[in-house]
């Protein structure tokens, strides 16, 4: 047997997935067949928005969702504490990134958003991220972009199966334009893939294009005429972000489990939130409408007299491995070169100083996560 590991999060295969996989394995298309229409039919529906445009991966997503979104130069109101593909895709779009300080849930804070919109009017969209599948206020956002006329995109790789109120993550009630991952940490897998979700026709139609190397097929949309059968145009500059087949097989057999997902690993985390009840390990927040793709825990290790780095080397040695989500965008070398600076958003960078990522995944068994709790607590309760 091997050796017993807990990451903060990982994959939940059955058979049936399996079996799905096979099957694609033995017909006539391993890409581009019918599973992509399939998923896209079915994620549709589980979110109820008008188009769904799978790609290779939640980057990809952002990558395309930028593109139709924004022009050259535009300015972005973003996150610093988000995975780097969030502010890095409107760099792609060379568009600019403008880090916004977090609120107490360590997501973008509105009210900083708002001053912000307020003394720039040149500012065109803002990335939001539902951090650890607690949604941004969906009022708030709307708010903003009736009252500055900014386009929203709402990164929903960590909060697919969350809801806030009568809006749930990616429903676009509330955005332009929503993004998925599907990578094995997140709410489902595919083993790699992502999506674009949209209400809007014109981006859907765009991203589809994008996907696959700005190729127009539709002999009704043609620039040129030719009378080549296999005639075909390339209008824009796209990439080959297609989903495979093989991967849209497993992320609609995932779908279909995504409720037994949530409801585990929300009751996984009202394990941890009793536990953690009256002490000095501090839960980024408690919201039984989180999609709970992380379960973070902020402790102050001054305090504590003792430091993150060692804690999470005594916990590794138990075969816990903690995680830090995020290290501010801001504070790394390819940002910081270009100007930025982590101090900009001192409350992102305190979170991040204070934050720790435990183990939370649908497979994590009851007297294991006792076992994680009791070491958790014998390192960090004060
Ligand atoms: C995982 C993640 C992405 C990127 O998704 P991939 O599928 O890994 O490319 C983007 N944004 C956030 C917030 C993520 O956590």
């Amino acid at each position: 047997m091997r050796e017993k590991n807990y990451g903060y999060s990982r994959q939940y295969i059955d058979e049936d997935d399996i079996n799905a996989v096979v099957e694609v394995l033995k017909s006539n298309f391993l890409t581009t067949g019918p599973k992509v229409a399939e998923f896209e039919e079915a994620i549709k529906r589980y979110l109820g928005v008008q188009y769904a445009v799978c790609v290779s991966s939640g980057t990809a997503s952002l990558h395309i969702a930028a593109i139709c979104l924004l022009e050259k130069g535009d300015k972005v109101l973003t996150t610093p504490n988000s995975f780097l593909a969030t502010s890095n895709a409107i760099v792609y779009a060379q568009a600019v990134p403008i880090f916004v300080d977090v609120d107490a849930q360590a997501n973008i804070d509105l009210n900083l958003c708002e001053a912000m919109l307020k003394k720039d009017n040149t500012i065109k969209a803002i990335f939001a991220v539902d951090f650890a599948g607690n949604m941004v206020d969906p009022k708030g956002l709307s708010y903003l972009s009736e009252k500055y006329g900014v386009k929203i995109l709402e990164d929903c790789a960590h909060s697919l199966g969350a809801s806030f109120g009568a809006h749930k993550a990616g429903d676009c009630s509330f955005c332009d334009v929503a993004t998925l991952s599907f990578h094995p940490v997140k709410s489902i897998t595919s083993a790699e893939g992502g999506c674009i979700v949209t209400n809007s026709e014109a981006i859907a139609k765009k991203a589809s294009i994008l996907r696959n190397h700005g190729i127009v097929r539709n002999s009704s949309e043609f620039i040129y005429n030719d009378d080549n059968p296999l005639y075909f145009e390339m209008q824009d500059l796209g990439f080959n972000y297609r989903l495979s087949d093989v991967h849209s097989a497993l992320g609609l057999s995932q779908l279909k489990k995504i409720d037994f997902f949530l409801t585990t690993r929300r009751k996984l985390a009202q394990n941890y939130d009793k536990v953690f009840d009256n002490t000095s390990i501090r839960p980024l927040y408690k919201n039984a409408s989180s999609s709970y793709h992380l379960y973070v825990i902020r402790v102050n290790f001054k305090e504590l007299g003792k430091k993150r780095a060692d804690i999470m080397k005594s916990l590794k040695s138990k075969g816990i491995m903690l995680q830090t989500h995020y290290i501010p965008i801001n504070a790394q070398p390819f940002y910081q070169k270009m100007g930025y600076n982590p101090l900009s958003t001192p409350k992102a960078l305190e979170y991040y100083n204070e934050c720790l990522s435990i183990p939370l995944y649908v497979g994590l068994e009851d007297n294991e996560q006792e076992f994680i709790i009791d070491a958790i607590k014998s390192e960090i309760l004060y």
